[in-house]
Order: structure tokens, then sequence, then C-alpha cells
């Protein structure tokens, strides 16, 4: 069984996804961190300035990128590690938010990533959220939703979170980036962001996260 969840930035994809993936004992499969962890390794290695990647020299380095997922036994979340080492914080910070969306509009990138994510699919019953689940990654999903809140609602969640977590956060520069990155993500010539045409819309400007688990699984069951 797969359930595909994709939807814009920050607009509680993840939050659905893991909740939903817990009620039902499935593996949850978050292909966003899998983008902000090569955005990562690109930051480390100096393969990219001024959000301008180096294609040549990453598309050399793309094998060495080794993205896997581990329970974190306090936070009982999976975190992501690159290369062995957790990673988790690091690829959750605004740095990596200004360019991830330049390095996953990479046509290889999105290659390497998406054949790994369908091996998971492949090997259990999973929730997986991101941008292109249902239209590219597994266009026969058995179930499919697409997830939307407006800017405003969504970049006041991220900026509660980021605060509740670091202590500080800048709402006006969260909100820019958000949008930014829905510009990308839907422009971009390799599997911009969209709603797959048989995918379940779910807008969650209104909803509380009970509200939005219930909801989706009332379309599951
Ligand atoms: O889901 P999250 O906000 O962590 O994703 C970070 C970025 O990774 C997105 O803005 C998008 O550029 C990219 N992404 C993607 N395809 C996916 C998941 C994420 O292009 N399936």
């Amino acid at each position: 069984m797969i359930i595909a969840i994709d939807g814009h930035s920050s607009c509680g994809k993840s939050t659905i996804a893991k909740a939903l993936a817990k009620r039902l004992g499935y593996t949850y499969v978050d292909t966003g961190a899998m983008y902000r962890a090569v955005t990562f390794f690109c930051q480390q290695n100096n393969l990219i300035q001024n959000g301008v990647v180096d294609e040549n020299a990453l598309k050399q380095r793309i094998d060495e990128i080794n993205i896997s997922f581990a329970l974190n036994s306090n936070t009982q979340q999976q975190d992501t590690y690159l290369n062995g080492i957790n990673v988790e914080k690091q690829i959750r910070s605004m740095e990596v938010a200004h360019d991830v969306s330049n390095v996953s509009k990479i046509g290889f990138v999105r290659k390497a990533m998406v054949e790994k994510q369908q091996k998971y699919g492949e090997s259990a019953n999973v929730v997986m959220d991101g941008r292109d689940i249902g239209t590219v990654v597994f266009p026969h999903a058995d179930y499919k939703f697409f997830v939307t809140a407006s800017p405003e609602v969504r970049a006041q969640r991220r900026y509660d979170e980021l605060m509740a977590k670091e202590g500080h956060a800048n709402y006006n520069e969260i909100l820019e980036n958000l949008k930014q990155r829905d510009f990308i993500d839907t422009t971009r010539a390799e599997s911009p962001l969209r709603q797959a045409d048989d995918a379940i819309l779910v807008d969650t400007s209104n909803m509380t996260r009970e509200g939005q688990l219930e909801w989706i699984l009332s379309k599951i069951q």
C-alpha cells in the first residue's frame, strides 16, 4: 500500500504523513529531507555559491551521497543521516531552506532520489510526502492527497515551530522563503509541483492537526 502526500512548502504535509503512518503502522518517508540532505552536502563541499550549483562537480560526486533514516529514541521521530552522520538539525536550517529548491530542480539529482524513493515503496507499506510522489514517484499510488494552506497560515505555523525549537525566527523571512520555494517548485522543468489529477485536495488553513488526520483517515477507510 502506498499513500502519497504532496503539497506546498510548510503546509503541514509531514505532520499529517507522520501521524497517518503511525496510526496505520506504515513506514514514513520524508522525501524533502532527502533533497535537503543533498543541499547540505553541496554547502559543505562548496558546490553551491549564491544559489548557483556547480552541476558538473555535483554530478561527479552524486554517488558519494548516501542518505538514510533512523529512529531517534528520544523524539520517537526518524532522523536523517548523510553518509552516516546525523544531519537532522542542519537540514532544517534556513540556510538549507534557501538553497534546496535550486538543488532539487536538477534532473540528475531528482533521478537519483526518485530511484531511492521507489525502492522504499517496493519493500514496505509507506506514507511518503513530497512534491512529486503522486505524479512521478508513484503515479499508481493507492491514495493520493494534495495538501495546501494559505502562505500566511503556513508561514505562521513554521514560525511557531522554529520559535519552539530554536527560540528565534523571522516571520517575514519565512514567508518570503516559502513563496520563493513554491515558485521554483511549481515552475521548474523537471517534475514540477502540481496536484495529480486523481489526488484529493486538503486545504488545512482552517483545520486542526487532529481534524486533518481524521479527515484523511475517513477517505482511506
Ligand atoms: O518538504 P520540504 O519542505 O522539506 O522540501 C524541501 C524542498 O525539497 C522543497 O521546497 C522542494 O524544492 C524539494 N522537494 C522536491 N521534491 C520532493 C520533496 C521535496 O523537489 N519530493
